[in-house]
């Protein structure tokens, strides 16, 4: 079973996907991670994040997997590095590039098969690109101040304000959403939860409850 979770920045896929994987013992792919991998790969290499062509021949020569310590760059646990405002800054751009997204897909989808098909996935496009059969579908929202406030309280904030935050989410979301390959948005089956005014509790045992 893969049950596809997608959603924009901050709306806390990542630790409900986690209690879902737990709960129903599937294993647990955080794609947004593959693609910051891919990031760090380009900036420690110096390539130019915008120009597709240097980027997919500089990833040619790299390796990105996922295990339970997080996302792996060349067999080194990068979990930590792939958090850092460089990276954040730059890997809506290396995701921007159809090429670069058929790579890190291809990857995706392998891991996913190596998992049995036995997986919690989330990210953008899981739903509508990914895994347009997934057995279950989940779009998350929550209003872009709501997003902000919970990320303002997360360790990776390092000390910026709500504003600021509400700032560089709404852009990384106009990115996200309105890029040519495989734009952030819902797929037509999937349901829609706005985490808003729901605890995380809540919200992992009405996706539990969905995929049981
Ligand atoms: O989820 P996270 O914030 O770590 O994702 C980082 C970026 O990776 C997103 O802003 C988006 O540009 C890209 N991404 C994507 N497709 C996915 C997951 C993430 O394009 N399935």
């Amino acid at each position: 079973m893969v049950i596809a979770v997608d959603g924009p920045s901050g709306v806390g896929k990542s630790t409900v996907s986690r209690l879902v994987a737990k709960n129903l013992g599937l294993a647990f792919l955080d794609t947004g991670a593959t693609y910051r991998a891919a990031t760090l790969a380009i900036l420690e290499a110096g390539v130019d994040p915008s120009d597709g062509s240097e980027v997919l021949s500089e990833l040619s020569s790299h390796s990105i997997d996922y295990d339970e310590r997080g996302v792996l760059l060349d067999g080194r646990s990068v979990a930590f590095d792939v958090r850092s405002d460089a990276v954040t800054g730059a890997v809506s751009a290396v995701s921007a590039h159809p090429s670069v997204r058929a790579e890190v897909v291809d990857m995706q989808r392998r891991w996913v098969e190596y998992h049995d098909g036995r997986a919690v996935v989330e990210g953008r496009d899981i739903g509508t690109i990914v895994f347009p059969d997934a057995q279950v579908k989940i779009y998350l929202t929550a209003s872009p101040m709501v997003r902000a406030t919970r990320r303002a309280s997360d360790s990776e904030a390092g000390g910026k304000s709500v504003d600021e935050i509400a700032d560089a989410l709404a852009q990384r979301d106009h990115a996200d959403s309105t890029r040519e390959a495989s734009p952030l948005r819902p797929a037509d089956d999937a349901v829609i939860i706005d985490t808003g005014a729901m605890t995380i509790e809540e919200v992992v045992a009405r996706i539990t409850s969905l995929a049981t």
